[in-house]
């Protein structure tokens, strides 16, 4: 394949939503089609509307090549089909038909499709198409003309659907557009094993939160937590109960969290949640009913006989502390935790202050 095919490819293959609309573009204009077949008829032009018959051939067939994912194929008959149709109806009507309004439905559809330079370099030549057949009717007449009533009828029946069709192209483009904003928001903010905040996310709120909290003199408490023994859990059991673990490790931190509390996966097997509004012993006490919670959890559907526990280190932030700092003291009293036998919650103590080697990277 190549490398021009290939891009292609993918630019098609990054944008199925763009070959969903392409397809129901298809069905609409097919329909607009077979409308106008029959105002033709009542019009007494049989020639315009057998037109219209082989343009509705010439839309299914471009459905049918989108379904089969014959992109190209479908983009070309499309263009064929409006190029044409256009311009026999303008020569044929007139231009106060205005099928010519159709051809303007073309650039959004060059921009979305095509790299910038093509899509600017067939715009231009559609340009010159349509100036070419503006001038074209100024020298000549319609060649089936039809009463100037009928003519305004065309006429306001095209531009409505194109003002139509401009409508949907544009909701569909500005629904999409917000879907994907909504769905990379997600992605660049939540872990995708457990649906809880990323580290950087949970960063960045602590941050801004506080930023708030000490202007305003609040408290704020983490949290950090660490299954315990979780290597062994993976060893034993595999990589994949591993993650289920984490996963309803973090449905049960969510659960117990309040609303205003944060809950994010820290590392591997680390969960932290930010408090805001407080206070240490009040920390403590969810700290232990969440180590409570995880040792009580029931892992038979899992793993008959498995046991999950986990250690907490608490730190209040103190005064104008930076936020590495307080998880640096909550990362030591979490490995107190540790040291005196595990499934323990730990308090950070003064003599944890500073920066020591447990400090995570923030
Ligand atoms: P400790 O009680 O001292 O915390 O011991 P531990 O075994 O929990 O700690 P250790 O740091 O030795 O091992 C952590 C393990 O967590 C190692 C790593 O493979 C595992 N892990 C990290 N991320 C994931 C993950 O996303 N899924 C799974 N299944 N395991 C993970
Ligand atoms: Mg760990
Ligand atoms: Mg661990």
């Amino acid at each position: 394949m190549s490398n021009k095919n290939s891009a292609d490819m993918h630019r098609s293959e990054q944008r199925p939503e763009f070959w969903a609309l392409s397809m129901r573009c298809c069905q609409l204009a097919g329909t607009v089609d077979i409308c106008f077949f029959f105002i033709f008829l009542w019009l007494g032009s049989p020639i315009l509307a057998w037109i219209n018959v082989i343009s509705v051939g010439m839309y299914v067939w471009a459905y049918r090549a989108f379904r089969d994912r014959r992109n190209r194929l479908a983009i070309m008959l499309i263009r064929t089909e409006v190029l044409v149709h256009a311009a026999l109806g303008t020569v044929l009507v007139g231009w106060d038909s205005g099928f010519h309004y159709f051809l303007l439905m073309f650039i959004p559809a060059l921009f979305a499709t095509m790299r910038q330079r093509s899509a600017w370099t067939l715009a231009v030549c559609l340009w010159g198409y349509y100036v070419g057949l503006y001038v074209l009717m100024w020298f000549i007449e319609p060649l089936q003309p039809i009463s100037p009533n009928a003519l305004l009828s065309v006429n306001i029946f095209n531009f409505t659907t194109v003002f139509l069709m401009f409508a949907y192209l544009t909701m569909y483009y500005v629904v999409t557009v917000t879907r994907a904003h909504r769905r990379l928001a997600r992605m660049a903010t939540t872990d995708p094993l457990t649906g809880l905040f990323n580290r950087r996310h949970m960063v960045d709120l602590t941050e801004k939160l506080l930023a708030r909290e000490q202007r305003q003199q609040g408290k704020l408490t983490l949290m950090l937590m660490d299954l315990d023994h979780f290597k062994d859990i993976n060893d034993q059991y595999g990589h994949e109960l591993g993650d289920r673990v984490l996963q309803r490790v973090a449905l049960l931190l969510r659960d117990q969290a309040r609303e205003q509390d944060f809950v994010g996966r820290w590392g591997g097997e680390e969960f932290l949640v930010v408090l805001p509004e407080t206070d240490p012993e009040q920390a403590l006490v969810a700290a232990e009913r969440i180590r409570a919670a995880v040792q009580a959890l029931d892992w038979t559907d899992l793993k008959p006989g498995l046991q999950v526990t986990l250690c907490a280190g608490i730190s209040q932030l103190n005064d104008r502390e930076s936020f590495s700092s307080a998880i640096a003291r909550a990362d030591r009293a979490l490995y107190r935790g540790k040291a005196h036998g595990r499934n323990r919650v730990e308090q950070a103590r003064l003599g944890d202050a500073g920066l020591g080697l447990a400090e995570q990277p923030v």
